[in-house]
């Protein structure tokens, strides 16, 4: 077994964590004040090539694949969750489009996804209930040559920024239901964003509404088949929404620690830093072992699918793992800070905000235990 990352990915760990700390961390504050998307510095990460990362080289990516993207959202989710979340969203949205794109659509969006010179968001829940896509009500009218669709989708995250949405839409309802999937630029009449939620965190990465009033969407803007529009969205969700959540999971935790171990240095009581304190020790001790368990099992997610391997086991069990693992390391870390911890400037409280809104971010953790508990339940038949 090798546990040694390829010295490609360690020059990218590298170049991302310092951009992260020159480029990122200098807006965090102002994107925690304002909840303004940075959308200037989301520009340059895909001038340098983080939006492409799985891209292959030929759509104009980086071809880098699934351990590097986590790595990637791993560094910056360190310094901002908030910038981490909506890296990995727009990767998602451009993933279903390479994945399941016709040459000609492949042709008309992947260099500009892959660039970020197009961002995509996804646009999959309703307010329905996200555990249940079946129930969407959103629905596409054959019309000949288009679609007429109509729906409201809720939380779809870049919502207010994006180029273009992946839309899951209902195309039939007998003698069974089936969805499409489809692809809706911005500016097409009877398309717009709807109402931006005021979240508990990931500030400065926008999650609202996308409505769809008789829009017409020409034929050719149907990704994949008609019918198939459940199977794109779950592969999406499971290579990269939920693989992208654990990326930025890893990333709070790391910086939990990191915090956690600098204030245990810094802050003097008795006369000693609380560094020497057992129940600091403890508490950090308990967040590296989280750390070091969440990647293991995220690295390893990762590793399957780069290997094309079946991988949804182990990326539901990641996602529920690491995501729990990064409220309680943030919670230790602030903890360890006492009062300090509770005040907004130290971080650690930004921490558990954002690590909570990873719980429900694409299929709450019930979901993913109840993919977990299925998939070898079933296996063992
Ligand atoms: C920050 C953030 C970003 C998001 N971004 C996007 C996005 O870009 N695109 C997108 O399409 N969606 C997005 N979502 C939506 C997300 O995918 C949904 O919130 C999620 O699927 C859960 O749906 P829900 O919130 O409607 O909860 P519900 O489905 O209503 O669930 C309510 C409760 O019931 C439980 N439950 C439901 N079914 C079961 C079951 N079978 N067994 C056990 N318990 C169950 C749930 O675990 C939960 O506790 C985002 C959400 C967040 C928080």
């Amino acid at each position: 077994m090798n546990f040694q990352h390829t010295p490609e990915q360690e020059l990218l760990r590298k170049a991302v964590r310092e951009f992260a700390e020159q480029e990122i961390a200098p807006l965090v504050e102002k994107m925690e004040r304002t909840d303004e998307v940075p959308l200037e510095l989301i520009k340059k990460m895909g001038v340098q090539g983080y939006l492409g990362v799985t891209a292959p080289v030929e759509e104009g990516g980086a071809g880098l694949g699934h351990l590097a993207r986590m790595i990637l959202l791993e560094e910056v989710g360190r310094v901002s969750a908030a910038m981490s979340m909506s890296l990995q969203c727009l990767q998602f949205g451009a993933g279903c489009v390479l994945e399941f794109g016709s040459a000609e659509q492949k042709k008309k969006y992947a260099r500009g996804l892959a660039k970020g010179k197009l961002l995509a968001a996804a646009a999959v829940t309703e307010a329905s209930g996200g555990s249940d896509p079946a129930g969407m009500a959103s629905e596409a009218a054959d019309q000949g040559d288009h679609y007429l669709l109509n729906g409201r989708k809720v939380f779809i995250t870049n919502s207010h920024i994006a180029d273009l949405a992946v839309v899951i839409a209902k195309t039939k309802d007998e003698p069974k239901k089936e969805f499409s999937a489809f692809i809706v630029e911005k500016g097409t009449p009877g398309f717009r964003p709807g109402r931006a939620e005021k979240k508990i965190g990931f500030h400065g990465c926008v999650t609202g509404e996308l409505v769809l009033e008789n829009c017409r969407v020409p034929k050719e803007n149907l990704l994949g088949e008609e019918g198939q529009g459940l199977a794109i969205a779950l592969k999406g969700i499971n290579d990269y929404g939920r693989t992208g959540i654990v990326g930025v999971a890893l990333g709070l935790m790391q910086a939990s620690l990191e915090a956690a171990v600098k204030f245990a240095g810094e802050r003097i009581l008795y006369g000693r830093p609380i560094s020497n304190l057992p129940s600091v020790h403890f508490r950090i001790a308990e967040i590296y072992a989280d750390l070091e368990a969440s990647r293991l099992m995220a690295y390893r997610a990762a590793w399957l699918l780069d290997q094309k391997q079946r991988a949804d086991t182990e990326i539901a069990a990641a996602k529920f793992f690491a995501t729990e693992a990064a409220l309680r390391c943030a919670r230790k870390a602030m903890d360890i800070h006492g009062a300090y911890g509770c005040m907004h400037g130290y971080n650690v409280e930004r921490y558990c905000r954002d690590a909570q809104l990873l719980i429900p971010a694409d299929g709450t953790n019930d979901i993913q235990r109840v993919v977990v508990g299925r998939n070898l339940t079933a296996r063992k038949k």
